[in-house]
């Protein structure tokens, strides 16, 4: 097993939000048959599904794709040199995962992942970075600042403006403040020198899978909150040690089919059915569901809701009202994840096993695989070899082209981060070419529906879920969209009079200026 198990036990939950109704009974009651039918296999269509499980509702829960997972799937590839368990791509479970911890720990998978205590960035320009939080804030920050090889003191002095916007952070105002601008002109307008914003700021939006240029300041200022200054151990990372579909998705559905769920692959879900103002089940089947989850990604999202078909005018109202709420959700660019089996070894330090590269476009991280997860180590040890996933964001111009065209293409810049593989053969190549992530743009953020945005638009029986929807606490990406499904869930609970599951949540406003020691 690589390194050691470690899910935080978060001694003090920042924010919890308890049920509406705590009165209410724990879970269905014996024979009552209620069906709910959830849309999309991702860890948000997973989320809710648990829960309503859990509390005795006979859940169906379809999947267009082959696997379970969505963006954290895992498939298995036959290549030259074996047959691999290949991730969507790398991903790390950050310190405010409150309730993506919480379902790790009721499926007992805590074991399968370990700490990444540093983040470590290359650059071009500068010298590389290791971060890591020491004490309590804002201690942790000035000592980030005094153990940059690049930064000091005086750059941070100048920066105070951005810093100011960042430390008062107003979840509740958030994006009405900061959407309407884009990150790098709220950085000009902040005066941010270019050597904070290269090291600082810009690195944060890289891994965002979006055009760095277009992407709104509001996001960017939740996600300086959620995974730097939010708590002092905010930017503290979990990996997995074995692939995504062993570690969680497997067990998650296995705990799902030994509740009773009705898990299906390969099941696109075209439209949904509206009679009486209510989602009565999908376009094209016969059976009838008491309710409905929609948890797709936005692309499936807007084809669900153009096959959807309304039988009454009274649905028809509805509907229209619902299309309109969410028109406006966009897709991210496409990108790219390029897996590569080579016969060069990389050894290095712990904190390197995932480089953050903000200035080596189109590479923007590196994962070695073989310094995270077993099987790759195990291939790496066997063959003197190492397992490499290059993550090459916003990147439509590498459309269509072929996993070895995609690498030689980037192959001067990858041996430039990793000289280790100067010369390397590729003996396998995997690409993963998707376009599937939740914008970030300038007026993403005030066009979300929340979780409830189709109950509020007439359809009471139907909830969102997914990283694309709203929270009134901070959140975002695989957290944001586990806890959607729990809020998803709770409106279904809440209707059948069912109690809700309670939330943790990361605190609404930034840590100010003064000493915060939980
Ligand atoms: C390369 C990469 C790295 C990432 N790294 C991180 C990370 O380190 N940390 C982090 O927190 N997040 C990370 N993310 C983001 C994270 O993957 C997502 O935020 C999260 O998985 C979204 O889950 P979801 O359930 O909302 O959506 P998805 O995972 O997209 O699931 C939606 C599902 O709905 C299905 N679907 C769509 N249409 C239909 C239909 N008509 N019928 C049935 N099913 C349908 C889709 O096939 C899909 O499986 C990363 C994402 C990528 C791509």
């Amino acid at each position: 097993m690589i390194g050691r198990r470690m899910i935080p036990e978060h001694p003090s939950v920042p924010d919890t939000i308890g049920p509406r109704n705590p009165c209410d009974a724990a879970r269905l009651p014996c024979g009552a048959a209620r069906r709910v039918l959830v849309v999309g296999g991702g860890v948000a269509g997973l989320s809710a599904a648990l829960e309503l499980a859990e509390r005795g509702y006979r859940v169906t829960l379809k999947e267009a794709a082959a696997v379970l997972g969505g963006r954290l799937h895992t498939r298995d590839e036959r290549l030259r040199t074996g047959t691999f368990r290949v991730e969507h791509g790398l991903h790390m479970w950050f310190w405010q995962y409150y309730n993506f911890f919480d379902i790790i720990r009721r499926l007992g998978r805590e074991r399968c992942f370990r700490p990444l205590e540093e983040v470590y960035y290359e650059f071009k320009a500068y010298r590389p970075e290791v971060v890591r939080s020491v004490g309590p804030y804002p201690f942790n920050v000035i000592n980030v600042v005094r153990e940059s090889p690049n930064l000091s003191l005086l750059d941070v002095a100048g920066a105070r403006g951005a810093l100011g916007d960042m430390i008062r952070y107003d979840h509740d105002l958030n994006h009405r403040r900061f959407d309407d601008e884009t990150f790098e002109a709220w950085g000009r307008r902040a005066r941010v020198s270019r050597r904070f914003w290269d090291i600082v700021m810009a690195p944060v939006a890289s891994v965002t899978l979006n055009d760095p240029a277009r992407v709104s300041a509001a996001e960017m200022l939740l996600y300086m909150h959620l995974f730097f200054l939010g708590h002092p151990r905010a930017f503290r990372r979990l990996v997995a040690t074995v692939d995504h579909g062993t570690a969680l998705i497997d067990p998650w559905v296995a705990r799902l089919c030994s509740l009773g769920a009705t898990v299906e692959v390969s099941a696109p879900v075209a439209g949904l059915l509206l009679e009486a103002g209510r989602a009565v089940g999908e376009v094209g089947s016969p059976a009838r569901h008491d309710a409905v989850v929609l948890a797709s990604d936005v692309g499936g999202l807007h084809r669900i809701l153009a096959g959807t078909v309304a039988c009454d005018a009274a649905s028809a109202a509805a509907l229209a009202a619902l299309r309109a709420r969410l028109r406006r959700l966009a897709v991210a660019p496409p990108y790219h994840v390029l897996r590569g089996w080579f016969d060069r070894p990389i050894r290095r330090r712990p904190v390197e096993a995932v480089i953050e590269t903000p200035q080596h476009r189109p590479i923007n991280l590196i994962a070695i695989f073989s310094m995270l997860e077993e099987q790759s180590a195990a291939w790496a040890r066997e063959r003197g070899g190492s397992v490499v996933e290059l993550h090459l964001y916003n990147t439509p111009e590498l459309g269509g082209l072929a996993a070895d065209v995609v690498h030689e293409s980037i192959r001067g810049q990858v041996e430039q981060i990793l000289p280790e593989l100067r010369g390397a053969r590729a003996l396998d190549l995997s690409l993963g070419a998707f376009q599937n992530f939740t914008s970030l743009e300038v007026g993403q953020g005030k066009s979300r529906p929340t979780s409830d945005a189709a109950i509020l638009a007439g359809i009471p029986n139907l909830a969102l879920a997914g990283d694309w929807v709203h929270t009134r606490y901070p959140s975002a990406l695989m957290e944001r969209a586990v806890s959607t499904g729990r809020e998803a869930a709770n409106h279904i609970l809440f209707a059948d009079r069912v109690r809700e599951v309670p939330l943790s949540a990361a605190r609404k406003r930034g840590p100010g200026v003064l000493p915060r020691f939980g």
